[in-house]
């Protein structure tokens, strides 16, 4: 079985960007930048930024954090966005997620210009990722993507099932697999028979939620399984495939930690860059 290392993957990625941003710097004089917004003093959220800003300081990117306390108002939010949309030093927006609920997410994520979207969920950009054109990805999916191409290249004709019909996951991984050909399965908390579904798959992406839901034996022989829950157990940090038993029947697969979740972040690194790359054009 291949132990998919999400973490290797993630350095040599970031790597490529680092070189390719001397590149742009050397070309353009000057460097993609990133901005973060980040509402509220939720630690996982803290966690999260301040390894964006680590990773994006890292590769050379200009990297900026704007923090908010959680009673800001709405329109200030929006104001923000606004003049960063203007700002040409600035060549991605991201508001960290979840936001307070007096704060209108599908307002904020709008509000952003799509070519400055490097989170990939305006609309706009979810639009062109489903019409097949050049767009932002979601940086979970494309990593999860970036990981399954790095064992399998050519994935024309097989058979992928997504467990997980999510905006963030399920959807965007979808069209990245159908643009590549695949037969892509779908598959959400109402199929029924999900075992049956599964042990159809040459490609498994499970974006759940749920502890250890797919097990050994709903994946077929020579399946490349990527993992992409993160969840809180007794036992720690455990995905939503039960390792143990899948690593003896996949061919490859990711772990929880050390899997997804590092080509999450070196993917948002790649995508201001893209966002930089299309400003220049
Ligand atoms: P979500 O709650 O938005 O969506 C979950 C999906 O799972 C839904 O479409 C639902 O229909 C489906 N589902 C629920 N129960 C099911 C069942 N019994 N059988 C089949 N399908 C079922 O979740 P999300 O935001 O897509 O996140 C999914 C997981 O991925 C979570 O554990 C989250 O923490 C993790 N995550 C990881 C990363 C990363 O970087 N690795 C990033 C984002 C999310």
């Amino acid at each position: 079985m291949i132990l998919i290392d999400g973490k290797k993957a993630a350095a040599e990625l970031r790597e490529e960007l680092r070189k390719e941003v001397v590149e742009l710097k050397n070309k353009h004089n000057k460097v993609p930048g990133l901005t973060v917004i980040l509402i509220g003093d939720l630690t996982p959220s803290q966690i999260y930024v301040r390894n964006k800003e680590k990773s994006a300081k890292e590769v050379g990117l200009k990297s900026e954090v704007i923090k908010y306390p959680d009673s800001v108002e709405e329109k200030v939010i929006l104001d923000k966005i606004d003049e960063l949309n203007k700002d040409d030093t600035v060549s991605g927006i991201l508001v960290q997620l979840p936001l307070p609920k007096h704060i209108d997410k599908q307002k904020i994520i709008e509000a952003i210009n799509p070519s400055k979207d490097v989170d990939g969920f305006h609309p706009m950009n979810v639009g062109s990722l489903s019409s097949g054109y050049e767009s932002s990805v979601p940086c979970t999916p494309l990593g999860c993507y970036l990981l399954v191409k790095k064992i399998e290249p050519n994935l024309s004709g097989k058979k992928a099932v997504i467990i997980g019909r999510s905006n963030l996951n399920g959807k965007p991984m979808t069209q990245l697999l159908l643009k590549e050909n695949c037969t892509v399965t779908i598959t959400h908390s109402k199929t029924k028979n999900l075992k049956a579904e599964c042990l159809e798959a040459d490609i498994l992406v499970a974006a759940v939620g749920i502890p250890e839901l797919v097990k050994g034996d709903w994946v077929k022989k020579d399946a490349i399984v990527i993992d992409v829950g993160i969840n809180k157990t007794d036992k720690g940090i455990v995905g939503d495939v039960a390792f143990d038993e899948v690593s003896k029947s996949a061919r490859a697969l990711t772990p929880v930690p050390g899997g997804v979740g590092p080509m999450t972040i070196a993917c948002l690194l790649k995508n201001t860059v893209e966002c930089f790359k299309r400003s220049q054009l």
